[in-house]
């Protein structure tokens, strides 16, 4: 291997990352243009692996969003600690298969270790099965696989081997507000994105406790949601899961960001109960700050998860220790438990707690500005989301439009209860005191300018 490839990338990726500050969190149109560059055959004589880099270099990197920073707030986006950007580099070298221990003894091992951790971390149950998965969308197909593995074998159906067709009928109740992923793991797990039955959601978007069925045909599957995308509010679990298990529901939680509430002593009231369900789904890259992608799902029985995933009957011999494979949807994979153990293990257990926190400080931060600066902000901040509005719809989206333009911060637009909203999703570990100030400084430069512009 040639050593001064890496190193030449290594201080690449180095110049990029101390260059953040300084430049435009959105790329310029110019340089999303430039990638035209890129579109051409391929060519039939090989190219130096040097010059490969540094036409990636020089044409990919102005293109990129300034994600990594401290001032991107769009979607739910984490950064990356430095330590799993690190490990993740040395483990991408290594490239070893995760799917089995035999593929990649150190990357399992790191994974086991990962998934130990942040049940730990959370205070979930310990018994519980974990796998890592690109994101929380396959984390929720996978628990809800398993969920409905569950559901059809206290009916006597064998839903692996003798698929959906001619099967018992399973209820699925969500709420109004379940995360569109939640929707579309549905329909992949053949439980149809059309059928279930919504429970209404408050003002929040928190399911209502007292709208929950009195009664469910059995076999039945309950979908929670421990963070909404827009406001950050939690279902009131603790109340709604004892509902369910009453009625002889498997409950699954979808908590892609909320989850590490968990971790933090100030903000795991808000998840109380949590704990109780059967099958949760998370994200590493969102809250934890690890790269793209890893996503986890935990089910409470492993058993299940085994009988949903294992391939043939291996998973019968007694005694025999699993293998991620046996949990995942995947066989060939990356060791994502890699990135995950290696910003846990630089953290701590405060410092998770501690970034956690600080994310939900800076939301109070932004919401309290934005209020004292006159405008609306539509919900009650719990978390790390913040939804904005610049007057009406017309004028929020010229707004939105100028920030992003600005370039001194970015965050997404959404809809909130019909109306248009700029959501702050402040998820990284970057995000200092100063970034804060900067962004609110640039989003209400830009409102009262396009304000005062009459349309
Ligand atoms: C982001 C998110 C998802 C989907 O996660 P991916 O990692 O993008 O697949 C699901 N549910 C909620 C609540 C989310 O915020």
């Amino acid at each position: 291997m040639d050593e001064q490839l890496l190193q030449d990338v290594a201080a690449r990726a180095a110049r990029y990352l101390n260059g953040l500050d300084e430049r435009s969190v959105a790329p310029s149109q110019e340089a999303v243009d430039a990638l035209r560059e890129l579109d051409v055959p391929l060519p039939n004589s090989p190219t130096d692996p040097a010059e490969v880099i540094a036409l990636l270099d020089r044409v990919g990197s102005p293109a990129t969003y300034a994600m990594a920073g401290g001032r991107y707030f769009g979607f739910v986006i984490g950064g990356s600690v430095p330590a799993s950007v690190a490990a993740n580099w040395l483990s991408v070298a290594w490239d070893n298969n995760a799917g089995l221990k035999i593929g990649h003894p150190i990357g399992v091992k790191l994974e086991q270790i990962a998934l130990r951790w942040t049940l730990d971390l959370l205070g979930m149950p310990a018994e519980s099965a974990g796998v890592f998965v690109t994101g929380a969308t396959m984390a929720n197909f996978t628990c809800l696989a398993a969920a409905r593995h569950w559901a059809l074998e206290r009916v006597g159906w064998d839903a692996e081997n003798d698929g959906l067709f001619g099967a018992p009928p399973i209820t699925v109740v969500i709420g109004d507000e379940a995360h569109s992923s939640v929707i579309k793991a549905l329909g992949m797990v053949g439980l149809g994105r059309k059928r279930v039955i919504r429970v209404p959601t408050d003002e929040q978007g928190r399911m209502i406790a007292s709208a929950f069925p009195e009664s469910l045909p059995s076999p039945a599957i309950v979908i929670l949601q421990a963070g909404n995308v827009n406001t950050g509010a939690f279902d009131p679990l603790d109340e709604v899961i004892d509902k369910a298990h009453a009625l002889g529901a498997w409950v699954h939680v979808d908590g892609a960001f909320g989850l590490w509430a968990a971790a933090s002593p100030t903000r795991k009231h808000l998840i109380k109960g949590f704990e109780k369900a059967d099958s949760w789904a998370t994200d590493a890259h969102k809250w934890l700050n690890v790269p793209y992608d890893s996503g986890i799902a935990f089910v409470r029985d492993a058993a299940v998860l085994r009988a949903t995933m294992a391939m043939g009957a291996a998973y019968l011999i007694r005694g025999e220790e699993a293998e991620p494979s046996d949990y995942s949807p995947e066989l060939s994979r990356r060791g994502r438990g890699i990135d995950a153990w290696a910003a846990l293990l630089s953290l701590g257990k405060q410092g998770t707690a501690a970034m956690i926190d600080r994310c939900c400080d800076h939301a109070q931060t932004f919401a309290a500005g934005l209020r004292a600066a006159g405008f609306e902000v539509p919900h009650e901040v719990v978390l790390n989301q913040v939804l904005v509005r610049f007057g009406d719809d017309d004028t929020t989206l010229r707004v939105i439009k100028a920030i992003q333009e600005e370039g001194t911060m970015w965050a997404s637009s959404t809809r909130w209860h019909g109306k248009a909203a700029l959501r702050i999703s402040v998820s990284s570990w970057a995000t200092t005191n100063e970034d804060v100030q900067r962004s609110l400084d640039a989003m209400i430069r830009c409102a009262k300018r396009e304000m005062a512009t009459v349309q």
